[in-house]
C-alpha cells in the first residue's frame, strides 16, 4: 500500500488521477486532496477516498467544507498556508495538478519532503525552474512529468544517454485556431478556445493550447527536466496528438512515444514508475486512425512559442514574467475582457518592460510573480 496526495483534486488531471485509484483502490491510501473553492466536490472525493485530510485553498469556503465533512474524522482547513502544510505531509506520490504559479509553493512543499512528485503544474516549473530543480537535488526529491509530452520524453531518455541526444522534438496538436488566419484569431471567443480538439482539459490549458503558449511553456519546462541545451529542443505540430514526443538520438535513431489522447495514460506511467499498470484507455488502433500528419509551427500567426524560447535565453526571472502576464492575460481573455491575439501582446508588452533580477529562492520568484500581475493587469485595464 502506497499513500498519494493530489494537489488541484477536483481539476482535469485530479479527476483522471482519482480514476485510476479508484480502480486499484488497494494498492494507495490517499493522505491529501485540495481544491481551490469547490467544497462540495472536494468534500465527496475526500469521503469516497477516506482523505486523512481536504483543504480549500478558497477561505471563505472553509466552513462549507466542514459543513460537508461533519460526522467525519477528515481533517478540514482551509487558506494558502494550510495547502502548503497539507502538501508537506508525507506521501510516497504527490501529484501536482493545481493550475498556474499558485501551485508554485505547495509543489515546493513537497519537494521538500524529497518524496516522489508528479508534475502536471507546468507552470510551477517554468516560473521557478533554478529554484525548484535545485532543491528537487538538495531535497533528493523524484520529479516525475505527468505532461504527456515531457513523460514521452521522460520514457523515450529510458533508451539512451542524455550525451548522445541529438534532438528532443515536442509535439503540439496546434490547438483548435491550428489553421485560422490571423483575422479570425482576432475575433475568436472563450467559449471557442475552450473547445481542444483532441483533449478536454481546464479552461486555463486549453486557451494556452490556442494561443500556443502552452507549448512555450512545455518548452521551458523541457529545457529544466532534460537539460541537453535549449538549442536542442524544438517543436513540431502534429494534429492528430498520437505522438506525444520524441528523441532523436546522435546514430540517427528516433524514439517516440504514442499513444491515445488520454491523461491516464501518462498520469498512470507515473503512478506505477518504474514499473507498468493497467488503464482502461482504448489500445491504440493505428489502421483506424491511418495518418499522422506534422508540420512546422507557424510563429507569425502563433508567436507565444517564440516569445517562450526567447524568454528562456534571456533566463532569470524571464519565465516567470511570462508565465504571470500569460496567467493574467488567460483571465482576461475568458473574462471576455481582451481579445484572442492580444494575449500575446500582453506577454510581449510586459517581458520588455519588466526585467527583475534572476530569482534566489521561493520567496524571490513570489516576489516576481507578484509584480509581473500587477503590471500585466495595469496594461490591460482600458485607457
Ligand atoms: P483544472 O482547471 O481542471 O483544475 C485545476 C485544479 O487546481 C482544480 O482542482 C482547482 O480547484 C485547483 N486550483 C485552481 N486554482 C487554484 C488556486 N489558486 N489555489 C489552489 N488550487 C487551485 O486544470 P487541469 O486541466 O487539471 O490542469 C492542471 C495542471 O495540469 C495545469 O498546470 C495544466 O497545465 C497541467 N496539465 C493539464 C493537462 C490536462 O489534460 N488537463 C495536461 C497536461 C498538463
Ligand atoms: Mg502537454
Amino acid at each position: 500500500m502506497r499513500t498519494i496526495s493530489i494537489l488541484g483534486a477536483t481539476g482535469s488531471i485530479g479527476a483522471s488521477t482519482l480514476d485510476l485509484v479508484r480502480r486499484n483502490q488497494d494498492q494507495w491510501r490517499v493522505v491529501a486532496l485540495t481544491a481551490n473553492g469547490n467544497a462540495t466536490e472536494l468534500a465527496k472525493l475526500a469521503r469516497e477516498f477516506s482523505a486523512e485530510i481536504a483543504v480549500v485553498a478558497d477561505e471563505s469556503q472553509l466552513a462549507a467544507l466542514r459543513e460537508a465533512l461533519a460526522g467525519t474524522n477528515i481533517h478540514v482547513a482551509g487558506g494558502a498556508q494550510a495547502l502548503v502544510e497539507a502538501a508537506s505531509r508525507p506521501a510516497d506520490m504527490t501529484i501536482a495538478a493545481i493550475v498556474g504559479c499558485a501551485g508554485l509553493a505547495p509543489v515546493m512543499a513537497a519537494v521538500e519532503q524529497g518524496g516522489t512528485i508528479g508534475l502536471a503544474n507546468k507552470e510551477a516549473l517554468v516560473s521557478a525552474g533554478d529554484v525548484l530543480m535545485e532543491a528537487v537535488q538538495r531535497h533528493g526529491a523524484t520529479l516525475l512529468p505527468v505532461d504527456s509530452e515531457h513523460n514521452a520524453i521522460f520514457q523515450c531518455l529510458a533508451a539512451g544517454d542524455l550525451d548522445h541526444v541529438r534532438w528532443i522534438t515536442l509535439t503540439a496538436s496546434g490547438g483548435p485556431f491550428r489553421d485560422w488566419t490571423l483575422d479570425q484569431l482576432k475575433a475568436a471567443t472563450p467559449a471557442q478556445a475552450v473547445k481542444h480538439p483532441n483533449w478536454d482539459m481546464g479552461a486555463k490549458i486549453s486557451v494556452d493550447s490556442a494561443t500556443m503558449f502552452n507549448k512555450g511553456l512545455e518548452l521551458i519546462e523541457a529545457w529544466h527536466l532534460f537539460p541537453v541545451g535549449l538549442d536542442k529542443i524544438r517543436i513540431i505540430v502534429h494534429p492528430q496528438s498520437i505522438v506525444h514526443s520524441m528523441v532523436e538520438y546522435r546514430d540517427g535513431s528516433t524514439l517516440a512515444q504514442l499513444g491515445p489522447s488520454d491523461m491516464r495514460v501518462p498520469i498512470a506511467s507515473t503512478l506505477a514508475w518504474p514499473s507498468r499498470m493497467d488503464t482502461p484507455c482504448e489500445p491504440l488502433d493505428l489502421a483506424a486512425i491511418g495518418t499522422l500528419t506534422f508540420r512546422a509551427p507557424d510563429e507569425v500567426r502563433f508567436p507565444a512559442t517564440r516569445l517562450a524560447r526567447e524568454a528562456a535565453q534571456a533566463g532569470g526571472a524571464a519565465p516567470a514574467v511570462l508565465n504571470a502576464a500569460n496567467e493574467i492575460a488567460v483571465a482576461a481573455f475568458l473574462a471576455g475582457q481582451i481579445a484572442f491575439t492580444r494575449i500575446a501582446d500582453t506577454v510581449a508588452d510586459v517581458l520588455s518592460s519588466y526585467a527583475p533580477s534572476a530569482p534566489a529562492s521561493l520567496a524571490d520568484v513570489i516576489a516576481v510573480d507578484g509584480e509581473a500581475r500587477v503590471r500585466s493587469r495595469a496594461l490591460l485595464e482600458p485607457a
